[in-house]
């Protein structure tokens, strides 16, 4: 163990020093890649040197995503004290399930999220989980809704068609979970926006009345708290009005910009949170943890028993239900993603957290004023996102962020919104100063200017 330790640690100092250095690695095609770095598997033993020098050469040709040009994701960086979480997790090796053989552990995922769920203004039998990402949150969201609508669906499957609504913002993972969860993709009623990206709520009430008035079954609305692609905020207040008013769940997507809630100054964009029956965010995106560090929290905590609990007489042998976290979970071995963010809190506390959250948005409002007031740039969403949605001169966004990719300049990709495609620039990356921001720009416009003659030119859409 020690040598590879050792190892580890050399090969970590290396990648750091290349991070800055060369921090967007040789665009090399898959195939061409795949051949350079020597990734066969020998029948026999590899010596020392050549397995170091194999490993070593296989971590630095990965995309670095800590790096200062790394705008292609809804994460990036790397939050030291997370990371030194992550690390121990990894060393314990316990499975959350039960108290007996993750001890404290439970303790530590218990206190996260006993804190959040008083934040946030839920009940005294709230609770949660930490599933293994924001899809997973939103899809034991949707079958907890599911199983409250009618409990014995449990046992007898769906029957009758139930219908579940998102809006055309929402993730991708709703129209899969649907699918997963016997409710069918057809039965996921996709609610149009309004010019900001958000859920238009009369739209949502008609088609819920339309669907009550078919003999439809309609039992979960799916909230977005930071559309995917425009940062946006649905109107949770609003929302959950109706929700109430037709006994609908509600479950509030905040994977993205959820972590407004540890922030005085933004927490008020979930205004009506304390009214949803559930709410997710991750923790590996606004906050800079390793991947994956989601986190999904329960008005009831009941809602997860009933749809996640099952007896195990092999599993479960000491401790009452409280201490054993499997049966709230949807897997039975679960990796402990609450330590790294335990590391985090314990060391920045809530106000260091909330201090994240606020310079993200700091570094969001230098990216857009940068975009508004210069001429050559088209903005395309509001204020109060991480995702700075934008068009250089009459430059096809597709191409540039490509081309910008092979040029070996910068990692940013591309989206669009009701028809326009933009680049999409994310400022998530918390180690990032004003000048990493400003010199994005910097790349990008020289970039176009020394290749504006073999760049596509977009059609624009007549704005009626
Ligand atoms: C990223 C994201 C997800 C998916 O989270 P994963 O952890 O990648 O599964 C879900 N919803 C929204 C709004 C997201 O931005």
């Amino acid at each position: 163990m020690h040598e590879d330790l050792l190892l580890f640690n050399s090969i970590v100092d290396e990648l750091l020093f290349q991070e800055k250095e060369n921090p967007v690695p040789d665009p090399v095609k898959a195939k061409e890649l795949y051949e350079k770095i020597d990734l066969s598997l020998p029948e026999n033993p590899t010596i020392t040197s050549e397995f170091s020098k194999a490993l070593k050469d296989l971590v630095l040709k990965t995309p670095k995503t800590a790096s200062n040009r790394f705008f292609n994701q809804l994460w990036g960086g790397r939050n030291s004290k997370a990371v030194l979480g992550d690390l121990l997790a990894v060393m314990l090796n316990t499975s959350m399930y039960t108290y007996k053989v993750s001890g404290p552990q439970t303790a530590v995922e218990s206190e996260i999220i006993e804190k959040i769920c008083k934040m946030i203004g839920y009940s005294n039998h709230s609770g949660g989980t930490f599933p293994t990402g924001g899809s997973m949150s939103n899809f034991m969201a949707l079958i907890m809704a599911r199983d409250k609508k009618d409990l014995e669906i449990r046992n007898s499957g769906v029957i009758k068609t139930m219908v579940a609504y998102t809006s055309f913002e929402s993730h991708y993972s709703n129209a899969k979970n649907a699918s997963f969860a016997g409710i069918g993709r057809e039965n996921l009623r996709y609610i149009p926006t309004n010019n900001k990206g958000e859920m238009i709520p009369e739209k949502l009430e008609g088609c819920i009345k339309k669907d009550i008035q078919k003999g439809l079954i309609p039992f979960y609305v799916n909230a977005t708290a930071g559309t995917t692609v425009l940062g946006a905020f649905d109107s949770v207040k609003e929302l959950s009005n109706i929700c109430k008013r037709y006994e609908l769940w509600l479950h509030v997507d905040g994977a993205y910009q959820g972590a407004v809630v540890f922030s005085p100054k933004y927490k008020s964009l979930l205004e009506g949170i304390e009214h949803s029956d559930s709410f997710s965010f991750n923790a590996h995106k606004m906050l800079g943890t390793p991947l994956t560090c989601s986190l999904l929290l329960v008005n009831e905590k009941q809602n997860l028993f009933n749809s996640f609990n099952n007896e195990a007489d092999y599993l479960y042998q000491t401790h009452s239900d409280n201490y054993n976290l499997g049966k709230t979970s949807f897997q039975c071995g679960r990796r402990n993603d609450a330590l790294k963010f335990w590391t985090l809190w314990k060391a920045v506390g809530t106000k260091g957290l909330s201090n994240i959250v606020e310079y993200l948005f700091e570094t969001s409002k230098i990216a857009r004023n940068y975009v508004r007031n210069n001429p050559n740039y088209t903005l395309y969403n509001d204020d109060h996102s991480l995702s700075i949605c934008f068009n250089y001169k009459e430059f096809e966004a597709k191409e540039l962020c490509t081309k910008l990719y092979y040029a070996k300049k910068l990692l940013v990709a591309y989206g669009s919104f009701k028809g326009e495609e933009f680049v999409r620039f994310v400022t998530i990356n918390a180690e990032n100063k004003e000048t990493d921001i400003l010199n994005f720009f910097k790349i990008l416009e020289e970039f176009v200017e020394e290749n504006k003659l073999s760049l596509q030119k977009r059609t624009i859409l007549k704005v009626s």
